[in-house]
């Protein structure tokens, strides 16, 4: 996991040739690496789906299979991020050596700190001008509060830059050949030895604190402890994520990866280690999550399944816990990128394509349907950004909702729907790059041509004044009839959650309990639809206090009816007001175009909130609506002749001005 361009995609080629996958060095720069398979990631240079791939490493005369997925670093593919990280056991962090600590590696840093990943860290590209390991593990330890050590430490920097000192054995490792297929271990040079037996202190100080062991051989005689010692000090470190080992390499030379592989094998932990909590009488029957879907023109669909318990076989029944049916399995394959081996069994700790599974989406647990766990399914953020769409022919229109269908199921940050207004189909997603990838694929992969309307933004409403209604919703028809009455108060929500805030304040029993769970139902149905635009209402609390009913008219459907009549007429008078999506930009530039970027980015209504000098390059950071953001990277790249890079998120929601707010009010 890194920030796009950090090297990952490099590096994994890397992985894959020293541990014999691979028989040929791929480079992102000509377009033919493992990893990358998709033409348009070809194209874009950048990894848009997270291939999962397994290849065998021999450490100490075992042999360790490891699955290694590629997360890509790009703020609009948070969901590969996400699932990846959901499945992942342990993750190799790459960071520039001289760009250091960017955005985007926070980001990914942080949703793995959420899901509780361990992390070896590798501090790529030391063969970088300006490259800097000591100011990257300062900037690690600063800016991401990691307790990040290093246990290894560069051998010169730059063209110089030809391998590293092992702190651990207190050996040099350098690399001479051009393929880095072998690599010398010898004594550490003595100009560097200071600098290794201080960095190996430090190692040690560090551990001490952690292991009671180590601690009292420490200061018994620091000289003395072991290298079993400190590897298996460091392994339980590692897994509590106490600390985080640091190591560094320049992956497009070749040099310094195979430590890195002995690295995972030692430090990172092993399935079994990651134990999930399922039922006990059930441990040894199925449990596995899907975390990706992906449709092959061979073999169709494919479920990407990270088996958590028992086994998986070939012909297997499985439940499936979103739809609570029975699916059934008919080929297991194990991935490798982008060919797939066909297996009979997938076990505990692997990762496999499951063939044959009708209705699976990103997120489903499949379990033996006599143990049916759930386990903890993924989180993924709302999209933000949508265009409208249509087939350009009558042939297109056919093979549009299957196509859309089947891209639905493969990224669940994808939402179409149909604007009730309009009848038009709208196609929502993450950002305009993801949503751009998104119409190449059903143009490259399902032929089907689709015009894009101008991109629409998922505003929310909102209310600024509480006020007090009465709502009596009343029908005849012939003998019986429909009869609902509430009282309530509609107001902005105070405690900054979203959604409704549902108080019942009904005394007395004014009305039975079965009818106010229906208002709250009403409530929640109508807040869907708000009434300035249509949009759905961020959050609002109701306080319901009063109401009648009528002895034979009443029924549920009357409440939850009079709660959305209601919900339009309070609404209306408590002074709606539209909010607008807002992104938080960063903008790495060179400083020369730091008048003319933060200028751009201020005329879009954006609020710069920090502006950083890191040696040769300037970091902006600002607040600013997506509606201003249209072209932005296109205007960014005029800018800065091409010099500059931008990542945007979701920073929250605020309200839009008024001049805004009119025009969408009124379009
Ligand atoms: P990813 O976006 O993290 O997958 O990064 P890539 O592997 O696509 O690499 C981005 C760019 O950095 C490519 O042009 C690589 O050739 C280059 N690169 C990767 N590793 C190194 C390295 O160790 N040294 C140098 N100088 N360049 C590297």
């Amino acid at each position: 996991m890194a920030h796009v361009d950090a090297g990952k995609t490099t590096l994994t080629e890397r992985l894959l040739y020293y541990t014999g996958m691979t028989h040929q060095l791929g480079n992102v720069d000509d377009g033919n690496t493992v990893m990358d398979t998709d033409p348009q990631e070809e194209q874009r240079g950048i990894t848009i789906s997270s291939a999962a791939i397994t290849t065998r490493w021999d450490y100490e005369g075992e042999t360790y299979s490891i699955t290694i997925i590629d997360t890509p670093g790009h703020v609009d593919f948070t969901a590969e991020v996400e699932r990846s990280l959901r499945v992942l056991d342990g993750a190799i962090a790459v960071f520039c050596a001289r760009s250091g600590v960017q955005s985007q590696s926070e980001t990914v840093w942080h949703q793995a700190d959420r899901y509780k990943i361990p992390r070896i860290i590798l501090i790529n590209k030391m063969d970088r001008q300006g490259a800097d390991f000591a100011r990257v593990v300062a900037e690690i330890r600063e800016k991401l509060r990691a307790n990040a050590i290093a246990v290894q430490l560069p051998i010169g920097a730059e063209d110089a830059f030809t391998g590293v000192i092992d702190l651990v054995q207190m050996q040099a490792l350098v690399w001479e050949s051009a393929d880095g297929k072998t690599y010398v271990r010898s004594a550490i040079p003595e100009s560097l030895r200071p600098a290794a037996e201080a960095a190996r202190r430090r190692l040690l100080e560090e551990l001490a604190i952690t292991d009671e062991r180590l601690f009292e051989q420490y200061t018994l005689d620091p000289l003395q402890v072991s290298v079993h010692q400190i590897e298996g000090a460091l392994r339980q470190a590692t897994l509590e994520r106490s600390l985080v080992p640091v190591f560094c390499a320049a992956a497009y030379r070749n040099k310094g990866i195979q430590p890195l592989l002995d690295a995972v094998v030692q430090y990172l932990p092993a399935p079994e280690d990651r134990v999930v909590a399922l039922a006990n009488e059930g441990e040894e029957s199925f449990a596995g999550l899907v975390f990706k879907v992906v449709t092959d023109d061979y073999t169709g669909k494919l479920c990407l399944v990270r088996v958590y318990a028992g086994t998986l076989h070939a012909g297997d029944t499985l439940w499936n816990s979103r739809t609570g049916r029975k699916v059934r399995v008919s080929r297991l394959l194990r991935v490798m990128s982008n060919k797939y081996e066909a297996v009979d069994r997938l076990e505990a700790g692997d990762i496999g394509a499951v063939l044959g599974l009708k209705e699976t989406r990103t997120g489903d647990t499949l379990a033996d349907p006599n143990y049916p766990v759930v386990l903890e399914a993924m989180n993924f953020p709302q999209p933000v950004i949508g265009y409208a769409i249509e087939a350009r022919s009558t042939k297109d229109s056919a093979r549009l909702s299957e196509s859309l269908s089947r891209l639905l199921d493969e990224d669940p940050t994808l939402a179409v729907e149909v604007d009730v207004q309009s009848g038009q189909t709208i196609l929502r997603g993450m950002g305009e790059l993801h949503l751009d990838v998104v119409l190449e694929k059903l143009r490259s992969d399902y032929q089907v041509e689709v015009n894009r309307g101008q991109p629409q933004i998922a505003y929310r409403e909102s209310f600024t004044r509480g006020v007090t209604h009465r709502a009596t919703f009343r029908k005849q028809n012939g003998g019986s009839g429909n009869f609902a009455e509430i009282e309530f108060q509609l107001s902005p929500r105070e405690d900054g959650q979203t959604g409704l805030e549902f108080i019942d304040a009904i005394r007395g029993g004014a009305i039975p309990r079965e009818f106010i769970a229906s208002v709250e139902k009403g409530f929640q149905r109508a807040m869907h639809t708000g009434v300035l635009a249509g949009y759905p209402v961020e959050s609002m609390t109701v306080r319901l206090f009063d109401g009648t009913i009528h002895e034979k008219d009443s029924h549920a459907l009357d409440f939850e009816q009079v709660a959305q009549i209601g919900f339009k007429a309070a609404a209306a008078a408590a002074a709606p007001i539209l909010l607008e999506p807002v992104m938080q930009v960063e903008v790495t530039l060179p400083e020369e175009f730091t008048g003319a970027v933060a200028g751009d980015l201020t005329r879009r209504r954006g609020i710069i909130r920090a502006m950083e000098g890191k040696p040769a390059v300037q970091v902006i950071q600002a607040g600013v609506p997506l509606a201003e953001l249209f072209g932005y990277i296109t205007t960014l790249r005029t800018l800065t002749a091409g010099r500059a890079s931008a990542s945007m998120r979701l920073e929250g929601y605020q309200a839009a001005p008024e001049m805004h707010s009119k025009k969408i009010v009124n379009c």
